[in-house]
């Protein structure tokens, strides 16, 4: 029977670790499933840690690992991931946004051969419209950018192993999970979910932490802004070799286009037309800058009964921990 590993990234649920534990414990032991859980403590500040070892004492297959601090949901999974042990791994949310009985099904799918099975939105679940609004530009820019349909994607999904291991393979630090495993390729296949109202403590996600996520994986993934500044470019020397011909044409036949104005006018815009194009490279830069620098994606300052699968051991974790 192959083993299936539930990563949950956790950042101050404790609320929710219990609760979590149970729905899984129920679900997939009625399903007659094998199965572990990966809590990740994403740097919580309450008692998150104290929570999944507490449920990890009652129940041999809860473990975890507790990052020094919060890096972010993307190197939470890609920790959780490389510490699976399981045949099969699946990443859900562990405030039970994402329904345990989905998992079930995409277990099925997986026994049926598919390597990964990607859970699908149905409805945004309580969202006010300005993030509904200001979700779809930003899906809509991804999907557009990267030839994969991102819209009411999630990152509620279920992985074969060696799909796990092409992820932890990749080199760099800024990935977006979501988009990494359309990426990939293997053979995969949908199912769509329902999002639940979340039971327990509230969403990590202030309006401001969401534009520079967007803002972060639209640049970790694509160059399409940086084609922006050169089309931009090329519209702005398309116009002022219209303007040059027309001051030129004005000047022969005697009389000269007015002056201060249209210098000034002339002047501003190109300035803010460069300014903006070198803010668009300078995001960039500082990626590369960041990814260069190749620190470690996260830092673990505690493990609780979890070895890491034997493939990856030497290969990513420790790596990883002596921050190569
Ligand atoms: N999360 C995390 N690190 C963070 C922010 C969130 O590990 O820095 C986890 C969080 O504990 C939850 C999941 O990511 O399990 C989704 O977060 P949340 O429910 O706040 O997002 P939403 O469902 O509102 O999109
Ligand atoms: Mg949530």
């Amino acid at each position: 029977m192959s083993k299936l590993s539930v990563v949950l990234p956790a950042y101050n649920e404790e609320l929710m670790i219990s609760g979590a534990c149970r729905a899984l414990r129920n679900t997939l032991e009625e399903a007659d499933i094998v199965y572990e859980l990966v809590f990740v403590n994403d740097g919580s500040s309450d008692h998150t840690w104290e929570e999944i070892k507490k449920e990890g004492k009652r129940d041999s297959r809860v473990g975890g690992i507790s990052f020094s601090r919060n890096f972010g949901k993307e190197a939470a999974i890609y920790a959780g991931l490389a510490h699976a042990t399981g045949e099969v791994i699946a990443v859900m949310d562990c405030d039970l946004q994402h329904p345990p009985q989905t998992l079930v099904e995409m277990y099925r799918l997986w026994e049926e051969g598919f390597e990964i099975i990607e859970g699908k939105k149905k409805n945004r679940g309580a969202e006010n419209m300005l993030r509904k609004k200001s979700s779809r530009i930003f899906y809509r820019i991804m999907s557009g950018a990267t030839g994969l349909d991102m819209e009411n994607t999630s990152d509620f999904k279920m992985m074969d192993r060696k799909v796990a291991k092409s992820i932890l393979s990749m080199p760099e630090r800024n990935m977006f999970f979501r988009a990494t495993t359309g990426w990939v390729g293997f053979r995969s296949t949908e199912v769509s979910f329902e999002v639940q109202e979340r039971q327990a403590g509230r969403s990590k996600w202030s309006t401001a932490s969401l534009i520079r996520y967007a803002f972060q994986n639209i640049v970790s993934f694509t160059t399409v802004p940086l084609q922006f500044v050169s089309m931009g470019g090329g519209i702005c020397f398309v116009c002022s070799l219209i303007l040059m011909f027309y001051s030129l044409i004005q000047f022969l036949r005697g009389h000269a286009v007015e002056g201060y104005t249209t210098t000034i006018m002339v002047l501003l815009l190109i300035g803010s037309a460069v300014m903006l194009s070198l803010g668009v490279i300078g995001y960039y830069v500082a990626r590369i800058y960041e990814e260069v620098r190749h620190r470690p994606r996260y830092i673990l300052s505690e493990v609780f009964r979890l070895e890491g699968h034997p493939d990856w051991n030497g290969n990513v974790t420790e790596k990883e921990e002596r921050g190569e």
